[in-house]
């Protein structure tokens, strides 16, 4: 017995000097790099432990502080009816409405005030079953397919605190994908970056390159930001019925009541109200709850565009009282965002894979004046897509409209005349799909089945490579199925001569 143990301790030893270098080469050998899943805005709730020790939610904002919030609306409410003075009415309701917010607050400087935890998963996906197994839609709905095709052993989820810089976090992923490496045995990962998950991913170029990366998916992300953010901050609000009754047929699909509100012209006589008060009011409720709330954020920052980026920190912030918040979304603006195009075709020409998906045909919130562009409900389609020309909602970009550009030979404009892709950071990776919502995807369709052959992609692919997925595609929500627009359009051609009656 001693023996056998002095020859075991012996052998262990042994493996001890060159064990570690024979578990290094014990490289994983399926052949698919793991795939690291950045989740989007608040796709997780973030959580803080109040003072009796109980977690409670941050964001989005609990019932119970809404509650408290609007209740204390309702005495001054009272008042206002009598007196119309909106100044003192905002004064007595605008901290409770600030204090809704009060576990997410950042100080002037962008730092948090609060100790928040964004949930994190560091172990692949199939240790969290109870995450993503009841969703069928967005992030969720991504992991899930990819553990039916890939294994969850290879896939994994990053999520983060959005209140922060995509720089910080960047920083936290490195971490993550080095852990992902270790884990699963790959010496690289594809990254897809989803909604603001695009915005970390791109921060993590800047920071450390490429390198670890095998193929790098922008998923409807914001890394060019989304108009809407930036013209709040510059409270440049405008509305219109038409954009408003579109915006809610997206979610309600209800011809009836589509109707109904049109023939009521209910909208119509509202909205003039709306911007008279919104004239009164935007000054105080900005000053007072819009900016000390959300413009503290330096995530938030991140989101807003380059054609509003100046103007909006003129807006909502100070050059000295904010200026550490200034400096650190400063290096974000410019050196990660401005800089995508380089940074990307940089990690292209290191030998990484660049895929671009942005989706269009839908209203984004119509508050402001961009409210017709083509949208994904979140995010304008020219941002999501890396530069894309695309005509206004409802209408296209013309008969006889000419390609902006046309050095490479290809036909980059959509069947419906709708987008010109030309103009995109990479007219050749970049995938457009009508009528499918932000990052949705949902489980089970034949738009799932479009990402799984994304992220699985093991050399570069083209708007060329496969038939099935050309450039410009369609989804169907009710069928789950993703055409190609070309063989849409055809078919519904076909159609319409078929029932003559049923054109235009
Ligand atoms: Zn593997
Ligand atoms: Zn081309």
């Amino acid at each position: 017995m001693k023996r056998f143990i002095s020859i075991a301790v012996a052998f262990v030893l042994m493996l001890g000097s060159s064990g570690l270098i024979v578990f290094a080469r014990d490289r994983c050998e399926c052949g698919t790099p793991p795939i690291v899943v950045i989740s989007g805005f608040a796709t997780v709730p973030l959580t803080y432990v109040d003072e009796n020790g109980k977690e409670e939610r941050a964001w989005a904002p609990s019932n119970k502080r809404i509650f408290n919030g609007v209740a204390g609306v309702i005495p001054p409410l009272t008042r206002l009816m009598f007196d119309k003075n909106w100044e003192t009415f905002l004064d007595k309701t605008n901290p409770g409405v600030v204090s809704i917010f009060e576990p997410i607050l950042c100080d002037g400087s962008g730092v948090p005030i609060h100790n928040i935890k964004a949930r994190e998963f560091p172990l692949s996906a199939d240790n969290y079953p109870d995450f993503y197994n009841n969703d069928i839609n967005d992030e969720q709905a991504f992991i899930k397919t990819a553990i039916d095709v890939y294994g969850g052993d290879h896939i994994y989820f990053f999520n983060y605190d959005w209140r922060l810089d995509p720089t910080d976090i960047a920083k936290e992923l490195k971490d993550f994908v080095k852990n992902v490496k270790n884990e699963t045995r790959h010496d690289k990962v594809t990254l897809i970056g989803c909604s603001m998950g695009g915005n970390i991913a791109l921060s993590y170029l800047r920071l450390f390159g490429s390198g670890d990366i095998h193929n790098f998916i922008l998923d409807n992300a914001a890394f060019q930001g989304t108009s809407i953010i930036g013209e709040c901050f510059m409270l440049d609000f405008e509305f219109d019925s038409d954009a408003v009754l579109n915006y809610i047929y997206q979610f309600v699909k209800s011809d009836v009541l589509d109707s109904f509100l049109r023939m009521t012209g209910v909208f119509d006589k509202l909205i003039p109200a709306v911007e008279d008060l919104i004239e009164i009011i935007s000054g105080q409720l900005s000053s007072e709850v819009l900016y000390p709330v959300f413009a503290n954020l330096p995530g938030i920052w991140a989101l807003v565009t380059d054609d509003t980026y100046e103007q909006a920190k003129a807006a909502a912030l100070d050059s000295k009282e904010n200026a550490r918040l200034i400096k650190k979304i400063d290096f974000y603006h410019y050196e990660v965002q401005q800089k995508a195009e380089k940074l990307l075709k940089k990690a292209k020409a290191n030998g990484c894979n660049i895929m671009i998906l942005s989706n269009y045909n839908y209203y984004g919130i119509p508050i402001t004046p961009t409210r017709h562009n083509n949208n994904d409900i979140l995010i304008d389609t020219k941002y999501s897509s890396g530069g894309a020309v695309c005509a206004k909602l409802g209408s296209t970009l013309g008969e006889g409209y000419v390609q902006k550009k046309t050095s490479c030979g290809h036909n980059h404009v959509s069947p419906d005349n709708v987008i010109d892709a030309s103009t995109c950071m990479f007219p050749e990776y970049t995938w457009f799909v009508k009528d499918m919502k932000h990052l949705d995807y949902p489980y089970g369709t034949q738009g799932a089945d479009f990402l799984m052959w994304l992220a699985g992609t093991k050399k570069q692919p083209t708007v060329f490579s496969e038939v099935s997925y050309p450039q410009f595609m369609e989804f169907d929500y009710k069928t789950g199925k993703l055409t190609p627009t070309a063989e849409a359009a055809a078919a519904a051609a076909v159609i319409e001569v078929l029932n003559p009656q049923t054109g235009g």
